[in-house]
């Protein structure tokens, strides 16, 4: 299975296991099981949406938006409760207004999750930690 490291961006192939004692980033040496949201632009949204195969859920926030900062620890904390099972990934629509635009957001937060490279479901507003834990597992 492909999947993205979430400290240099590199692809690393691991196997499809249920529980991962210990996986290692084959370029930085990082942990690929202590992972923190990374960082989307239009530079390498397209890259990872296609190169990862477990589910991307993508938290569109901006720096003026109190929810969304609000909501920003609940997501870092899901990103480290499923490790190689989804990606967690932010894009700052007030940097990156191209992609606010190409994806139609209309507020903020709003959560979408890529399957496949495709969008299969969207959530606006910020979610609760268990509100948050049920909308990923649908996709698991
Ligand atoms: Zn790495």
């Amino acid at each position: 299975m492909r999947v993205i490291c979430p400290h240099c961006l590199s692809t690393n192939n691991v196997p499809k296991l249920e529980v991962y004692k210990k996986a290692n980033c084959g370029k930085c040496k990082e942990s690929l099981l202590d992972p923190h949201p990374i960082a989307l632009s239009s530079d390498n949204i397209d890259a990872i949406l296609e190169s990862t195969e477990v589910p991307i859920i993508v938290d569109f926030w901006a720096p003026w938006c109190g929810p969304c900062k609000m909501f920003a620890p609940v997501f870092e904390q899901a990103a480290r409760a499923y490790p190689l099972r989804a990606l967690f990934a932010k894009v700052d629509t007030e940097a990156e207004q191209f992609l606010a635009s190409r994806f139609k957001i209309r507020s903020i937060p709003t959560l979408i999750v890529f399957k496949e490279g495709k969008e299969i479901e969207r959530v606006s507003g910020a979610l609760s930690d268990e509100d948050l834990d049920v909308f990923v597992e649908r996709f698991l």
